[in-house]
């Protein structure tokens, strides 16, 4: 091994970043890069909605001005691409024909938001929402749009709705099925994400969905048309169906992919000294037991962490586990989902009002994730019961009381 170990992180996201903050402290005499595409450094992507909204402007959303990196004496490339990595010979190839030596390499690359399969969906004014750049487009197009279509029944999608409610789109939010985000909420629940959605004058049009888009002389959209064949008035269009993984650039390396990066819970690919964090990964969750995915900020940031302290460690020094949160805040009332929601063998819920109701996803008894709508109180109780693995079933009546009292459950059943 060489004195001075070389760090190399492709992705200058959250899972990245955070990655290269600790590897600093961690390591404080190692060689650090940090190797982006987008030309701008760290930003806050959950809040480049607010922005498209036209609801902040934009220097709250910066996170790390490029000082940050050099006072921290981490090496930054801006707008570089990395086109191949030789696990080999240990090297990062880039699109400008520069070459990267590394001990260990870290992959956050994230995503890349899916197309729709049909005619004209890379017309001018279809927009796809990623990047801060994105988002800056889409601000400037919304604010002079008048009528709107939103595809993608998802938590980027209800972004792209909430903006076309917030600069005064008249919006149709189409969407498979009955109803939003169907994998983890139920009719009732999605309810009242309809009625909030009709509120800001977006129009959900359920069984429905995209078959072509419409376009004038100049490119640019005008219409969306149904599978039943109606053209709907669209100059503004929003696509959220999904995230490709950027993996490409693991071709040839070896490294084990399926929809995903797969790592362990250390972060560690199946190919000696290259990691992986972030939303790109297929983690082993050790409170699942099994792979997971999760596309969510906190749980990016936790993966780089835990990355970057077994990369120094060379090693399985800290396991990764954590429930995750997500937050959407473009209603009157609060809305949370927590840890795996859309999976498990058995869900309960409840309402409570017009605007509060509590679904919790379980598997073999015990809480794996869950939707909260209107009241967060619980949240904390709740992921505490997912962190230990508590096997709460036959508990239904406790756990859906409004005020969840972690005492009136049944003590843990102890090991025999
Ligand atoms: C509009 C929006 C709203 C969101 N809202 C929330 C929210 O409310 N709550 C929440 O928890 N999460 C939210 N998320 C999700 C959250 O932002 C992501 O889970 C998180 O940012 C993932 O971080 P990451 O570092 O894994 O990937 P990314 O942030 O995607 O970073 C990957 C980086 O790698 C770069 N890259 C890719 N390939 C290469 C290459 N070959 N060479 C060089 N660079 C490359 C990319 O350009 C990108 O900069 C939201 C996401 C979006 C887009």
């Amino acid at each position: 091994m060489h004195m001075t170990q070389s760090y190399v992180i492709i992705g200058d996201g959250i899972a990245g970043s955070s990655a290269a903050e600790t590897l600093r402290e961690e390591a404080p005499e190692s060689d650090i890069t940090v190797i982006t595409d987008e030309g701008e450094a760290l930003y806050n992507r959950i809040l480049i909605k607010e922005f498209a909204k036209g609801k902040l402007p934009e220097a709250p959303i910066s996170i790390h001005e490029e000082d940050w990196y050099a006072e921290r004496e981490i090496d930054l490339a801006l707008n570089t691409h990395v086109t191949e990595i030789d696990p080999d010979a240990h090297t990062i190839h880039t699109h400008e024909s520069d070459t990267y030596e590394y001990d260990k390499l870290l992959v956050a690359t994230g995503g890349t938001p899916t197309q729709l399969p049909v005619d004209n969906s890379d017309a001018d004014g279809i927009h796809h929402f990623w990047t801060f750049q994105d988002a800056r487009n889409i601000a400037e197009h919304a604010e002079r749009a008048d009528t709107g279509a939103v595809v993608g029944a998802g938590l980027l999608g209800i972004d792209l709705a909430a903006i076309c409610g917030a600069q005064d789109i008249d919006a149709n939010y189409f969407m498979r099925g009955n109803r939003w985000w169907r994998y983890a909420l139920s009719e009732e629940g999605a309810e009242i994400i309809h009625d909030g959605l009709r509120e800001k004058g977006v129009t959900p049009v359920f069984d429905s969905g995209v078959d072509a888009f419409v376009t004038d002389d100049d490119g640019k959209v005008t219409a969306t048309v149904t599978p039943d064949g109606e053209e709907h008035d669209s100059d503004f269009v929003g696509v959220a169906i999904g995230l490709d993984f950027n993996v490409e650039v693991l071709q040839g390396t070896g490294v084990e992919t399926d929809d995903g990066v797969v790592v362990d819970e250390y972060m560690q690919t199946n190919v000696d000294d290259i990691y992986a964090a972030g939303d790109l990964t297929r983690f082993y969750d050790t409170i699942l037991n099994d792979h997971g995915q999760n596309g969510s900020w906190g749980s990016a940031k936790e993966q780089g962490q835990v990355a970057a302290k077994n990369m120094v460690a060379d090693g399985e020094s800290e396991a990764f586990r954590w429930v995750s949160s997500y937050s959407i805040t473009h209603f009157d009332f609060p809305f949370l989902s927590f840890g795996h929601p859309t999976l498990g063998d058995n869900h309960i819920e409840r309402k409570y009002s017009d605007t509060e109701w509590r679904r919790l996803a379980l598997k073999d008894g015990k809480i794996i994730g869950g939707v909260l709508i209107g009241d967060l109180a619980p949240q904390s109780a709740f992921k505490q019961l997912v962190r230990e693995e508590r096997d709460v079933s036959g508990q239904t009546d406790v756990l859906l009381e409004e005020e969840v009292d972690l005492e009136e459950l049944e003590a843990p059943q102890k090991e025999q």
